[in-house]
């Protein structure tokens, strides 16, 4: 175990999940997965860092490790956040998809919350079995900066009609951070102070990570 790690259970019905490459992961998804959380009145939200990733194939990702070790520390001051080994201790790659039909399988009783930002939500026609997918559970879209509300209510609309989806719609405060800006600022030497939990700070200092790429 690492230190902070708590492990995904299920007590009541009501469970969260939010997947990310979380390279590193940043106070955006953390707030996307606390807005959700308050507005469902979720029993917990597992994060689930991905192995490795279809979509960033051929792209160099941080050991997943080091994304999980991240992901811990930024989650453990949050008794209702947990962090799922699931995508990184598989050798294949990993969608979303099979992540949910696991979590169902793990927690038979549970009404499974997938959260995901804007962005996501108006590519996931392009994921692996979609429409599987937007059957198998139930789905919250946050907001996210860059990305207009009446676009992603727009989608939303659509996903309901054409697959009966059950699709919400949370609008969070805007944060507009992504992983890819915090490895640019790393790498140019520049802060990344109260974009990321201090404990990640201090654990991409210490591991030298985003130096190289
Ligand atoms: P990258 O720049 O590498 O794509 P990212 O910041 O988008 O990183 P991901 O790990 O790709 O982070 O995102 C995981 C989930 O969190 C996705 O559903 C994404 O839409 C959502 N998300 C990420 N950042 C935010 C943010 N600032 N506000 C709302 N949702 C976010
Ligand atoms: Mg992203």
């Amino acid at each position: 175990m690492v230190s902070g790690e708590k492990v995904p259970h299920c007590k009541n019905r009501k469970i969260g999940m939010m997947g990310g490459t979380f390279n590193p992961i940043h106070l955006g998804h953390l707030l996307a997965a606390e807005s959700a959380l308050e507005a469902f009145s979720l029993e917990q939200v597992i994060f689930v860092p991905a192995g490795n990733p279809p979509h960033k194939r051929g792209q160099k990702l941080t050991d997943k490790m080091d994304r999980y070790h991240m992901t811990v520390l930024a989650t453990a001051s949050n008794d209702k956040f947990t962090v799922s080994r699931y995508e990184i201790d598989k050798e294949e790659y990993s969608y979303s998809v099979d992540t949910v039909r696991h979590f169902k399988a793990e927690f038979p009783d549970a009404e499974i919350y997938f959260i995901l930002g804007a962005d996501s939500l108006l590519s996931i026609m392009e994921w692996k079995d979609p429409e599987v997918l937007l059957k198998s559970c139930r789905f919250i879209g946050v907001t996210r900066p860059g990305y207009y509300s009446d676009v992603l209510v727009k989608k939303i609309e659509e996903l309901r009609k054409n697959f009966h989806a059950n699709l919400y719609f949370v609008e969070i405060p805007a944060m507009d951070i992504s992983s890819t800006d915090i490895k640019k600022r790393v790498k140019e030497g520049r802060s990344i102070k109260y974009m990321v939990d201090e404990k990640v700070e201090q654990y991409i200092k210490d591991h030298r990570l985003y130096i190289e790429e």
